[in-house]
């Protein structure tokens, strides 16, 4: 049963402060129905194809706080539906655990939906409690094998799996997400070991193959960080299509 409509107060405040990158309102992509996404500065990753590689710092983006969160997240509910929320992206948000968990509680309290998107490259001692607190995991997985996990993230592997092991132990409702790009995993064979990665995670909802673009490639050259993947282009539509036809969704 949802919270009754409470209507935020303004001036409620916690000492809790995070780093924010931006704020999408109306975004219909990144969990179900329309959310909020606050996208959190810092990550610990360098993905070959980050398309937000000014997330990266720590100490970029600007301070946020849970009352910013709160009065950003009820502006949204009108449009949210039973399905819709907020969602909690990056960079990677499990770096600020703690202040997530702050803020999915909050949110929960007042009947609001949250789903932490997720790439598995970061765990620390809030890590299982902001799983717990979330009502959905989005977890981007970079690639099944632990090799050309770290050649594209630049991380071990280690952290995804304990971030897998917690969520099954909470039974955690996730979407697999995983990005295709040509000339490194864009093969049935890609496809399969992916298929085989994840039949180890329990109560997959859905599995989402997102097609690499190229749409990002300006920031890196303002920021003046190189662009690793310079000359690969977008992945095709119709072979994306055709990929999509291979992914299986695990039994529960
Ligand atoms: S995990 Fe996400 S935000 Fe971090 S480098 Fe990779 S794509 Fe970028």
């Amino acid at each position: 049963m949802r919270a009754p409509y409470i209507v935020f107060r303004k001036g409620e405040r916690t000492e809790m402060k995070g780093r924010l990158h931006s704020i999408e309102t109306f975004g219909a992509v990144d969990g179900p129905g329309i959310r909020t996404v606050f996208f959190m500065q810092g990550c610990p990753a360098r993905c070959l194809y980050c398309h937000n590689p000014d997330s990266w710092k720590c100490d970029g983006g600007r301070e946020t706080d849970l009352e910013e969160i709160l009065y950003r997240a009820e502006r949204g509910r009108p449009y949210y539906g039973d399905k819709g929320g907020v969602t909690f992206s990056g960079g990677e948000p499990l770096m600020q655990g703690q202040f997530l968990i702050e803020a999915m509680t909050a949110l929960k309290e007042r009947g609001i939906q949250s789903a932490l998107d997720i790439s598995g490259t970061y765990v620390d001692e809030y890590t299982r409690d902001a799983l717990a607190a979330c009502d959905l995991v989005l977890l981007d997985i970079k690639h099944p094998d632990p090799e050309r996990f770290e050649i594209i993230t630049g991380c071990k592997q280690d952290t995804l799996f304990e971030v897998i092991d917690m969520m099954n132990e909470l039974e955690k409702p996730c979407w697999i997400r995983h990005v295709v790009v040509p000339d490194i995993n864009d093969t049935e064979e890609d496809i399969e070991a992916l298929n085989q990665f994840i039949s180890k995670i329990r109560n997959i909802q859905k599995v989402e193959l997102l097609a690499y673009h190229t749409m990002a490639v300006n920031k890196y050259g303002k920021l003046g960080i190189v662009y690793r993947l310079k000359g690969v282009p977008p992945m095709d539509k119709g072979r994306l299509d055709e990929l999509k036809k291979l992914v299986r969704v695990p039994e529960k």
